[in-house]
């Protein structure tokens, strides 16, 4: 039986340092190892592109976090990103994107992996028919994030499973939004999990890194050959750090859920807000299978400004709890309008998204000073 989430979070992947006692993985700030004779490597080690021990307790602790037998950690979200494309995708190869994806993955599939050779359909992950019949027989991957940044929409990881493996492709589910306290991809069928651990797993915005998970062996040799061959690592500091944020990983989801909930509900009553996003409320089209599939529903609130444009971007610039910022999952509250910061490279396509849309990252902050904010921003 393994062990509950909190407890895997403190102390999967690390034991107290037999020679110090150190509690702590320590930033083993060193470039190479030495070696017993030619070849003969004391702890595994042999250059730090390879392997680094305070990377490794990250990528075990990671796995561990979400079920998973594998796990590789990148210099950022993005990096695991190309690495998972390039070792699943040849020339000629199809994968299908959500139509919301993150402005930045539909970025780096559409301006660089097209041009070599892959192609790309867009489906909307909310409609199961719609994603199988994006799926043609050159399809390898079916991608997908859930809830979507920044529309917060919710696929049925599940059922996206099984028409992926029904097609021969396999299954990616970028977990950001969820992060692994909230939702458990492995365990509803995905073959491969994605971390921005930027966002929520590192939690203080104080490091940029990403993570790849998988049960598939003959995946983690082709991510893992990538990734030493391509050299797109975290050094160990971001490693020491993304640890020591995910320890409060369980707390802080929980208090970012509350204060989310808080904020729905001022929301949803407000004149200057015409919509409120959020797979926690009962009439958002998503919510049976977030329900189905996540512990919670997390910390991300979007909203459809009454107004237009003007006023979107004028309540981004009026709040002050809230910082007006990219990114996410830090336990300050952020705000940010996604359609000129975020998800500018969506303009003119098919993911662009509505310009009165406005994103929030709610944080661990008072809720009453939260909810103050936004009732004076808005005023
Ligand atoms: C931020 C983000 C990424 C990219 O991660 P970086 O760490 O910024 O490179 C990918 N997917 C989602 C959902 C994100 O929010």
């Amino acid at each position: 039986m393994s062990q509950g989430f909190s407890t895997r979070a403190i102390h999967a992947g690390y034991d107290p340092d037999p020679l110090t006692g150190a509690v702590n993985v320590p930033i083993y700030a060193s470039s190479t190892f030495a070696q017993d004779g030619v070849g003969g490597l004391r702890g595994g080690f042999e250059y730090a592109r390879t392997g680094n021990p305070t990377r490794r307790a990250l990528e075990a602790n990671i796995a561990a976090l979400e079920g998973g037998t594998f796990g590789r950690a990148f210099a950022s979200g993005m990096a695991a990103t190309d690495a998972l494309l390039r070792a699943t995708l040849r020339p000629g190869d199809h994968l299908v994107i959500p139509n919301d994806a993150y402005g930045g993955t539909f970025r780096l599939i559409d301006k660089v992996f097209t041009q070599w050779g892959i192609d790309y359909s867009v489906a909307p992950i909310t409609d199961a028919d719609a994603v199988r019949a994006a799926i043609t027989d050159k399809t390898k991957l079916v991608w997908i994030e859930t809830p979507t940044n920044p529309l917060l929409n919710v696929g049925d990881i599940a059922v996206l499973a099984e028409i992926a493996h029904g097609a021969g492709a396999k299954l990616v589910v970028d977990n950001t939004f969820a992060s692994p306290y909230l939702q458990q991809p492995l365990a509803l069928g995905a073959d491969v999990v994605l971390h921005s651990t930027t966002k929520y797993l590192g939690g203080h915005s104080d490091v940029v890194g990403g993570a790849l998970v998988t049960d598939d062996e003959q995946l983690d040799v082709d991510i893992a050959f990538l990734q030493n061959g391509a050299g797109a690592v975290p050094g160990p500091f971001d490693g020491y750090l993304t640890m020591r944020g995910i320890k409060t990983l369980a707390v802080r989801m929980d208090r970012h859920s509350d204060n989310a909930e808080r904020v729905v509900e001022f929301l949803s009553g407000h004149s200057k807000i015409e919509k409120v996003l959020y797979p926690g409320l009962p009439d958002h089209p998503g919510h049976d299978v977030a329900a189905k599939q996540m512990a919670r529903y997390g910390g991300m609130v979007s909203v459809l400004v009454a107004g237009g444009l003007e006023a979107a971007q004028d309540f981004c610039a009026r709040t002050e709890v809230f910082t007006l910022a990219e990114s996410l999952g830090g336990i300050e509250s952020l705000i940010e309008h996604p359609g000129a910061m975020t998800h500018a490279s969506t303009a003119g396509s098919l993911l662009e998204v509505p310009d009165n849309l406005v994103r929030l990252s709610v944080g661990i902050e008072d809720i009453d000073d939260i909810l103050g904010d936004l009732e004076k921003a808005l005023h």
